[in-house]
Parts: structure tokens; C-alpha cells; sequence
């Protein structure tokens, strides 16, 4: 009795949402996704290494 009609990598990516972030080292602006935010993220622009939550762009 297997139940694979759901597969629980699909469910949830489609929670995932785009949120937009500020470098706070250049001021360059980029999207990451939702499920990033409690990581670290690099800036494309200058390399520098910050906490997007702490950079959330409203
Ligand atoms: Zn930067």
C-alpha cells in the first residue's frame, strides 16, 4: 500500500516565491527564492556575502 501519486519535492517548490534583496555592501538589487532567505546569499554584482533577511527590499 504505496501512495506515489505525490511526490513531496514537487509540493514544495510550488511554494517557493521570488523575493527581492539589497546588497548591503553595493546597493545591487536581486531576487531569491523564498526557501534562500534563511541562508546566505551572494550578491551577483560585488561577491560580498550577506543574510537576506536582513536585506529584504519592500
Ligand atoms: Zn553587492
Amino acid at each position: 500500500m504505496t501512495d506515489d501519486k505525490h511526490c513531496p519535492g514537487f509540493e514544495s517548490n510550488k511554494s517557493l516565491k521570488g523575493i527581492k534583496i539589497k546588497c548591503s555592501e553595493c546597493g545591487k538589487e536581486w531576487e531569491i527564492f523564498s526557501d534562500e532567505v534563511e541562508k546566505h546569499a551572494k550578491c551577483p554584482a560585488c561577491g560580498a556575502v550577506v543574510e537576506p533577511k536582513t536585506c529584504i527590499v519592500r
